[in-house]
């Protein structure tokens, strides 16, 4: 059976007639990822450890309801080509207790904060914190590091 063709970012449940199975019309996204609540950071270290999640290939970070989550966008390995799952009898609870009633179905979420790259904590962590790092592209002169003290002239007595 072939999948839809509508664009996912106009499509909208109200296309769709009362009582379609809206995962008949989607790529499967919610088989495209897996999130897992973190501990909200409250210190330099905390922080440190969400930048190190970040250093990962597909790792994100969002908060939603002032819950901190890691969001790894990452393809279940029993999803099939035709965006089914492969062990539909026996998948996890969590997949069965997913459903189409607040799902990413219209593809329009939108996150209280989401960071992206360990840059953009940074610059979130910093603005709470203050500059952790010295900026790589400031001469030392100019960065906020105490300067190497200049070296006393050395004296001649005309020995
Ligand atoms: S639950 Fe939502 S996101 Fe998952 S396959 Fe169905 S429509 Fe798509
Ligand atoms: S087990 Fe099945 S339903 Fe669950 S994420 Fe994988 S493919 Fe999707």
């Amino acid at each position: 059976m072939s999948r839809p063709s509508l664009p996912t970012s106009i499509r909208r449940r109200s296309d769709y007639p009362e009582g379609t199975n809206l995962c008949d019309h989607c790529t499967a996204k919610c088989c495209h990822y897996f999130a897992l609540q973190i501990d909200e950071p409250v210190n330099r270290r905390d922080f440190d450890y969400i930048r190190w999640y970040l250093l990962h290939e597909h790792a994100t970070v969002f908060v939603e309801d002032q819950s901190w989550y890691l969001l790894v966008h990452t393809t279940c390995k029993h999803l099939q080509s035709d965006y089914r799952c492969g062990i539909y009898e026996t998948r996890p609870q969590i997949c069965r207790e997913y459903t189409t009633d607040d799902c990413e179905f219209e593809d329009d979420w939108c996150y209280e904060k989401y960071f992206e790259t360990p840059e953009q904590l940074d610059e979130y962590a910093d603005a709470l914190f203050g500059r952790q790092f010295v900026d790589p592209n400031v001469s030392e002169r100019q960065s906020l590091r105490s300067q190497r003290p200049t070296s006393l002239p050395i004296a001649s007595f005309g020995l």
